[in-house]
């Protein structure tokens, strides 16, 4: 059987999180298992952590570069986090929109609010709790890649970071990997289906119904 692909728009789809939370893991098994995902990578002014590499993880950008981005309007919103500036390059985006594709995008609470500002029908919104404090402390710590001070600091901004979950869409307590992966996954497929998302829908209605 022939699948039919009735022509529609992209959407921008954001998951935040306290850090920790495992939205990352939820995003690349995401963008793995479905094709027509793309990620937005971020620039940011933080440190490169062993591991991460450059223009995968971040695009790791000196401040001065960043502030340039800024000025020039390069970035569609910005965020100061953790005391370093965190970005979505613009052209990415809407290039991607474009060409069919629904963005993912690994970004604060400010950030949402910035792109809902801009395009809220074009956004759907994923907030990602942990099951427990335990559990969030215990992820930072396993990831062993910060300094001590940089875990206290991650762990009270937690709960400042948690404070934003009524403004999302979606909520997930993310207890189980591939659990939250599945209600990821089942929330892209609904929000696809959106008739207003669906921009071929009134020409294929039309041959339906034998209307020139
Ligand atoms: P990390 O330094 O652990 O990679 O990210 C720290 C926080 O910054 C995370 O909550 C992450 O979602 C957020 N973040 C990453 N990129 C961006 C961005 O481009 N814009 C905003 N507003 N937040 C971002």
């Amino acid at each position: 059987m022939t699948i039919l692909s009735i022509p529609r728009r992209g959407f921008m789809l954001c998951l935040s999180s306290p850090s920790g939370a495992g939205k990352t893991s939820i995003c690349s098994r995401v963008l793995d298992l479905d094709p027509q995902t793309t990620l937005s990578v971020s620039v940011t002014t933080r440190p490169m952590r062993p591991g991460e590499v450059d223009g995968e993880d971040y695009f790791f950008v000196s401040s001065d570069k960043y502030k340039e981005m800024v000025a020039n309007g390069d970035l569609l919103e910005h965020a100061t986090v953790f005391n370093h500036g965190y970005g979505t390059p613009k052209d990415f985006v809407f290039d991607s929109l474009s060409m069919g594709k629904d963005v993912l995008f690994d970004i604060d609470w400010q950030g949402t609010q910035q792109l809902s500002q801009l395009a809220r029908t074009d956004l759907v919104s994923i907030f990602i709790l942990p099951p427990t404090t335990q559990v969030l402390e215990q992820r930072l710590r396993t990831r062993a890649q910060d300094p001590e001070e940089v875990i206290q600091l991650r762990m009270s901004e937690a709960n400042q970071e948690i404070s934003h979950w009524a403004e999302y869409d979606y909520v997930i307590v993310n207890n189980s990997l591939e659990h939250s992966v599945a209600q990821a996954r089942s929330i892209i497929t609904a929000e696809r289906l959106r008739r207003t998302r669906q921009i071929g829908l009134t020409h294929f209605v039309n041959g339906l119904r034998g209307i020139e």
